[in-house]
């Protein structure tokens, strides 16, 4: 077993006595050192869930635990949070009027001023924003700013850093740097990530974890790359990886063995070739994806889709081959 930090232990909240739950039943744990990333839909609960596990929300039901000791709620604390957890919200909470450095280097007491320097400086040095020190939040763009943020909560020796939504404002090129600059600190400092995202590409498949929620229920935990290629659910497929979904008699009609349930696959599932099993289809129309194009194809009145890497091979109105070469039956 290795080292837990964290143990979430059958939370529940709900906001109104009636209404849907925030959330339900929740369990799970964290490993130290470990990223975990959380995704649902908007309104599934996952700020519901990182705000009881910071200490934020007095949950109904449940606990969650820090290092086995018991996270204290809202109304039992003066400052509510728990001290060795920090967490950035899309807001950032920067002071945009003060410098890049002093928005860090506030968070430290002036007991001991060369500490102060020394730690608020490794720290912007691990975020690649030393050279913004002198710079006014204002003068940042979003991406630069998301850095501070995430500089000032490190900067206090954090050991759970709590993300929500953390790309929200950020272009995808920044993502991408964002998204190994996390990976790079917690592997360098051993800190605990957990991170929501209604967005796939937001580096959730950088987790080492990963957890979908729905309805404030928890689907499915485990390795992201597991959970893709074997999601419980429908709504898991279509949220990572865009699935196509079809009903059992459509998926019939396309010569797939299936009695009930939904037909489930992504669409680099399907193959486009000449075999004697591959059927005809239509190409209805060609999006451009950037590397490649994806085909939406029809036959039988069943459209589905296909990933053509070889771009401008098949066009519109042509007939192709293709064979869905796996899918899922899953029940919902
Ligand atoms: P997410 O972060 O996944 O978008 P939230 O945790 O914010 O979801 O919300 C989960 C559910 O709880 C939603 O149905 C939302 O409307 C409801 N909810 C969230 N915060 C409150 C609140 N302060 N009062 C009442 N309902 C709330
Ligand atoms: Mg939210």
């Amino acid at each position: 077993m290795e080292d837990q930090i964290i143990s979430v232990n059958k939370l529940s909240k709900r906001y109104q006595p009636g209404t849907a739950q925030g959330i339900n039943q929740i369990s799970f744990s964290v490993g130290r050192g470990t990223i975990t990333a959380i995704i649902g839909e908007s309104g599934s609960g996952k700020s519901t869930l990182l705000k009881s596990i910071y200490g934020l929300l007095k949950a109904d039901e449940g606990e969650v635990l820090f290092m086995g000791k018991r996270v204290p709620g809202p109304d039992e604390q003066l400052i509510p949070g728990h001290k060795a957890m920090k967490m950035v919200t899309q807001d950032f909470s920067l002071n945009i009027y003060a410098k890049v450095y002093d928005n860090i280097a506030a968070m430290l007491s002036n007991t001991d001023v060369h500490l102060k320097q020394q730690k608020t400086h490794a720290v912007m040095e691990q975020l690649h924003i030393a050279h913004l020190r002198e710079k006014k939040i204002t003068q940042l763009s979003g991406g630069e700013q998301q850095r501070v943020a995430i500089a000032r909560a490190l900067v206090t020796d954090t050991e759970v850093l709590l993300l929500d939504e953390p790309f929200s404002q950020v272009d995808a090129l920044l993502k991408n740097q964002l998204r190994a600059d996390l990976k790079r600190i917690a592997a360098e400092t051993g800190v605990t990530i957990i991170m929501v995202s209604h967005d796939p590409a937001d580096g959730l498949f950088m987790a080492d974890e990963l957890l979908v929620v729905k309805d404030g229920q928890l689907l499915q935990k485990g390795n992201p790359e597991h959970i893709y290629n074997h999601p419980d659910h429908v709504y898991t497929a279509q949220m990572l990886g865009n699935a196509v979904t079809l009903e059992a008699e459509d998926a019939r009609r396309l010569g797939l063995e299936i009695n009930q349930g939904k037909a489930v696959f992504y669409p680099e599932w399907v193959e486009l070739k000449t075999s004697w099993n591959s059927r005809r289809f239509e190409v209805k129309d060609v999006y451009y994806k950037g590397f490649y194009e994806e085909l939406l194809l029809e036959r039988h009145g069943v459209t589905i889709r296909a990933l053509q890497l070889n771009r401008g091979e098949h066009k519109k109105s042509e007939h192709v081959q293709a064979s869905i070469s796996r899918f899922l039956t899953l029940k919902s």
